[in-house]
């Protein structure tokens, strides 16, 4: 278990964590609530979930929910897409300052303007968005995509158009490569998956004679070369569990995610592909992505307690879920 991420001002004393399951389990009943943990979460929470998987499954399962609450234990953009996806049912979030380094670093205002300029230079582009962008973004574009269908939405853009494809650049320059389709690039990265160090990864596969190396389209370009399975989080884990014999996979994401592979594929052994410190160098195998860590039991029952904090509906949301449907549900 990860231990839970406190900012300046909270406070956050140990509880038991068969407590906190009870708890919730109660909870649960007593509010009508699903929960949802998305694979980067920790493992406790996805043990109490109703529902878990990648952006692109926990989008598509926000629509069969029943119950009257949805509690998304994830990032800020992904209680947006649940409510967007959903707009009749009160989504709850346990920590509304959960963000992304990816989403944040393609903010509305400045896509908007570049999208102004291109017209305006005569070029006829269709806007492919990566799921992890905020609403407002999403409302700016023609598609979404996940890593689990990009290749087929880019397929669906008419192939007299050009492609703008924001936010994560090392994404789309995977994409470019397996669609043979050019793209103008947004210059964003998702923090967790662009430290990895290519010497650790090297060192690991040394001391790990026969491993294979698994990792997120989201990693540089340095580490996807030498990586053996190239899929998105539920791509991985469908990987892995076609894997029959017992094999050690150097594995290239969000570590939480190991917790869902072991569950899946308890035949094999997985390890962690170390990332790099950027103040001092050093390599280390934590890879947790801060945001995600934000989620913790207490929160969870917390914002079940106390029905807050809750993801408002805005106007823009309805653009937004016309784009989604579009991409995730056709
Ligand atoms: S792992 Fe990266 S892309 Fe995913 S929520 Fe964290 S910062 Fe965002």
């Amino acid at each position: 278990m990860s231990l839970p991420v406190v900012t300046p001002g909270e406070t956050d004393t140990y509880e038991d964590p068969l407590d906190l399951i009870n708890e919730i389990d109660e909870l649960k009943k007593e509010k009508d609530a699903s929960i949802m943990a998305h694979f980067y979460v920790d493992g406790d929470i996805q043990d109490v979930a109703d529902y878990t998987g990648d952006s692109l499954k926990l989008a598509r399962d926000c629509t069969q929910v029943t119950t009257g609450t949805i509690v998304f234990a994830g990032v800020h953009f992904m209680g947006e897409s649940a409510k967007i996806m959903n707009p009749a049912k009160r989504v709850l979030i346990p920590d509304m300052l959960a963000g992304c380094s990816l989403a944040d670093s393609c903010p509305a205002d400045q896509l908007q303007v570049f999208q102004e300029q291109l017209r305006a230079e005569g070029r006829k582009f269709d806007t492919v968005a990566y799921i992890n962008t905020t609403a407002a973004v999403k409302s700016l574009c023609d598609w979404i995509v996940t890593s689990g269908n990009a290749a087929e939405i880019i397929d669906r853009v008419p192939k007299d158009r050009e492609i703008l494809f924001v936010p994560d650049q090392h994404l789309g320059r995977y994409l470019m490569e397996v669609s043979g389709r050019k793209m103008i690039l947004w210059p964003g990265s998702c923090m967790v998956h662009e430290v990895f160090s290519i010497q650790g990864l090297v060192r690991a596969k040394r001391n790990n004679p026969g491993s294979v190396v698994i990792a997120h389209p989201e990693c540089p370009q340095n580490i996807l070369e030498i990586t053996d399975f190239i899929g998105g989080t539920e791509k991985m884990r469908q990987h892995v569990m076609s894997v029959k014999e017992p094999t050690t996979f150097l594995v290239a994401t969000e570590s939480a995610m190991i917790h869902a592979f072991q569950k899946s594929a308890p035949q094999h052994n997985f390890i962690p592909v170390p990332g790099i410190i950027a103040s001092t160098g050093e390599t280390c195998a934590c890879n947790r992505c801060p945001h995600m860590a934000r989620n913790t039991l207490q929160k969870v029952r917390d914002c079940l307690k106390n029905e807050s904090p809750e993801i408002e509906w805005r106007d823009y949301f309805q653009q937004a879920r016309a784009v989604l449907d579009k991409s995730l549900l056709k």
